[in-house]
């Protein structure tokens, strides 16, 4: 395929920055663009990372060869019956969903010998939401995990591959269910905890008029970022990935309560075994490039 035609469905963050980074790296004949309301259609037109805007998927995905699915998980299903009778013969389906399993459970019923799909999930991203939030590096240096199963066209995947290497990104391959438990345990248990954490204290606050916020920059206000991700986002990933997330939560709890038993017993050998580790796991994400080793996040205070 030379530069292909792409669609964009759903642009926020992640829809807006895949248009950033086409373009900025050329990879793209023409980006169409369909988003639910006006205002997002008016961004992403004014910031100019799409080349057309549509008020339906149908007519975004008209001439495309590849079509981005980007909206939160719930929504791809209802959107892929929807596009999938108007593609073009041999047309591309990917998505950028955090969970994985389940889409493609869901598209692979629904495709017929002309289109082709292949999930997808880059490893990258921000707090921000909306189309305002994208930029074209957001993905540079990131790894992009594909988890085609067997009977996914490989030309299909080379493609997308293909693209997210354009894009600056590392692609790797995985099973669907091991990307879902990596993902837990990675991602979506440290979200919810940060969830927990931050609604644990803001009621603290609330109830006995503590100083929880003025004095978040002892550790609370970096849990405080990661609970600020979006909701409709985070609700979609803990239903879609419910049985890894519990696996993981069960390890997690049995964890915690052999450190609430040391703390209780004044077990300092455990304590210090325990936090010893963990702070080599963290040199371990800096060596791995997944981290700056500036003190405090390289912020100024
Ligand atoms: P976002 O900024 O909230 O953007 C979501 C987009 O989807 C918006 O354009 C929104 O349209 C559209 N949308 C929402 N509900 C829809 C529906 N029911 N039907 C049609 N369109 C709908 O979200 P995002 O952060 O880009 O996340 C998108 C996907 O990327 C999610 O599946 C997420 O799992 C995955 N992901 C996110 C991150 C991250 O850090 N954010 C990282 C990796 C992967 P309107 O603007 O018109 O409302």
């Amino acid at each position: 395929m030379s530069k292909p035609n792409v669609a964009l469905i759903g642009m926020g963050l992640i829809g807006s920055s895949l248009g950033h980074a086409l373009k900025k790296n050329d990879l793209a004949s023409h980006i169409s663009g369909y988003a639910r309301s006006a205002q997002t259609r008016e961004a992403a037109m004014d910031i100019g990372f799409v080349d057309s805007v549509h008020d339906t998927p149908e007519a975004a995905c008209i001439d495309a060869d590849v079509v981005f699915f980007n909206t939160p998980l719930s929504a791809v299903k209802a959107l892929a019956e929807q596009i999938i009778p108007g593609l073009k013969d041999n047309a591309i389906l990917t998505d950028v969903g955090s969970v994985k399993a389940g889409v493609l459970k869901d598209i692979s019923p629904l495709l017929d010998k002309r289109v082709h799909f292949v999930p997808g999930h880059p490893i990258a991203g921000t707090e921000e939401s909306g189309p305002t939030a994208g930029f074209a590096e957001l993905f540079e240096g990131r790894w992009c995990i594909l988890t085609p199963d067997d009977k996914t066209s490989l030309i299909a995947v080379e493609q997308v591959s293909k693209l997210w290497q354009g894009m600056g990104s590392e692609v790797t391959f995985m099973d669907a269910a091991h990307h879902d438990l990596v993902l837990a345990i990675t991602s979506h248990l440290p979200h919810l905890i940060a969830f927990n954490i931050v609604g644990t204290a803001a009621q603290l606050e609330n109830d006995t008029r503590s100083e929880v916020i003025k004095y978040s920059a002892s550790g609370f206000r970096d849990f405080t970022r990661i609970a600020a991700s979006d909701p409709i986002m985070w609700r979609d990933i803990f239903i879609e990935n419910k049985d890894a997330v519990l696996e993981v939560l069960g390890r997690f709890s049995e964890d915690l309560t052999a450190l609430q038993r040391a703390i209780r017993h004044s077990d300092a050998d455990y304590l210090e075994e325990v936090f010893t580790r963990t702070r080599g796991i963290r040199q371990s994400v800096v060596e791995a490039g997944q981290d700056t080793d500036a003190a405090n996040f390289g912020r100024d205070e």
